[in-house]
């Protein structure tokens, strides 16, 4: 592979490894374990193993190294360890670094069990950790202390879509020597390179985007060699979190139309935003790239497109929220994104139904809003069935 490619480029050839057979699609190595010639190999693996040297299945294997490969040589990180899930990469990404009277600080509007994570977990276990308006760069200033060991925040905030100012947020981070931890899965490997703008580790969910077709469940922290091999991944291969040599594969050629998908989203995205951005049923349309965003400055800076999902935040409350998800036809009622599908969700009564009233009312998220992930079919199939589905509301 050369370093010089173009992300699209990495994203078909990147990390391939081909067997004494020279398949052209990437072999799966549904192996749980490897031989060796000899006791003598053996013990030498287990002393030190090589490049291209695998142990058990837990610690890597083939053909989830390529998928490993691939997805490092997008986000141009040195390395990068898979997992079984999104929630097992932010937990260990966390969890393996951090220590009993470290502090944290972390933005407010996250994932529900990124949330749990920081919330209820990492405290258990005596981390401290402040919650901050992640859009307001006074209170990360305001909430550093020489013992703030990480900081965590999503680029872009589920389902209300604000953007964080993350060279911003690392600056600061870093003038107290903190590790920055992002979960960057709304802004995507593709319209955002994290590292770039100062993230010291990333973290996706391969569930969404990257897979993109709803099939499996996978997940991915990227970062220096060191942090990979020394934090990481001493601390996920002794708890278990691998991801499987199947979904590996499946992430594979996931990888290989990412670009493609996403930028086919993120077309249909905005010309939805647009389009709709006034409508008389709707109160707010919330779309990075509309100049109405809070932070479409900051995103038009660090994002090369909005993303792929648009909230709309209906006036009739709930009721016309559910009117409006019953009456789509072609957008399904689900709560995967990032998918080939059109998919809807209603956020106070799924994704979010954990929180409070008042967290939920913290955070924006009304009775009325919903969050649309656009899929990849006609941009024009889709506005119909939106305005339609919207007239019924
Ligand atoms: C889905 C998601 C996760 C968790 O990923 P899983 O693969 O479901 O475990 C974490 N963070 C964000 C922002 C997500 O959207």
């Amino acid at each position: 592979m050369s370093d010089d490619w173009n992300k699209r480029t990495k994203l078909v050839h990147a990390g391939t490894r081909r067997s004494q057979y020279g398949e052209v699609s990437e072999a799966i190595f549904l192996t749980q374990g490897f031989v060796y010639d000899t006791a003598e190999a053996a013990a030498a693996r287990f002393e030190a193993a090589g490049e291209d040297e695998f142990i058990y299945a837990r610690y890597g294997n083939p053909t989830v190294a390529m998928f490993e490969e691939r997805i490092a040589a997008l986000e141009g990180a040195e390395d990068a360890f898979a997992t079984a899930s999104g929630m097992a990469a932010v937990n260990a990404a966390l969890t393996a670094m951090l220590k009993a009277g470290d502090h944290v600080v972390s933005s407010r509007a996250l994932f529900g069990s990124c949330l749990y994570i920081l919330e209820e977990v990492l405290t258990r276990y005596g981390v401290e950790v402040t919650f901050v308006d992640g859009t307001d760069l006074d209170q990360w200033r305001a909430a550093m202390r020489p013992d703030t060991r990480a900081v965590f925040l999503e680029t872009v905030s589920n389902p209300t879509l604000e953007v964080i100012d993350l060279k911003a947020v690392a600056e600061i981070a870093h003038g107290v020597g903190a590790t920055v931890v992002v979960d960057n899965v709304f802004a995507t490997p593709v319209f955002n390179n994290a590292m770039a703008l100062g993230a010291d580790v990333v973290v996706y969910s391969a569930t969404k985007h990257i897979d993109g077709q709803g099939r499996v469940l996978g997940g991915v922290i990227l970062g220096t060699k060191e942090f990979i091999r020394k934090t990481a991944e001493p601390y996920i291969k002794h708890t278990g979190g691998a991801m499987s040599p199947f979904t590996a594969w499946v992430l594979l050629k996931g990888l290989e139309t990412l670009d493609l998908r996403v930028r086919a989203q993120a077309d249909s995205a905005r010309a939805i935003a647009e389009r709709f951005e006034g409508h008389e049923k709707l109160a707010r349309v919330l779309y990075p790239e509309l100049a109405s965003h809070p932070q479409h400055a900051v995103a038009a800076a660090q994002m090369e497109r909005g993303g792929t999902v648009v909230s709309l935040d209906l006036k009739g409350g709930r009721e016309a929220a559910f009117r409006f998800l019953n009456g789509l036809d072609i957008v399904t009622i689900s709560n995967n994104l990032g998918d080939a599908k059109s998919i809807i969700t209603h956020p106070a009564t799924t994704t979010h139904q954990r929180l409070t009233q008042e967290q939920r009312d913290a955070l924006g998220i009304g009775d009325g809003l919903v969050r649309l992930s656009v899929g990849i079919e006609a941009t024009e199939d889709l506005i119909a069935d939106i305005a339609r589905a919207l007239d019924g509301a």
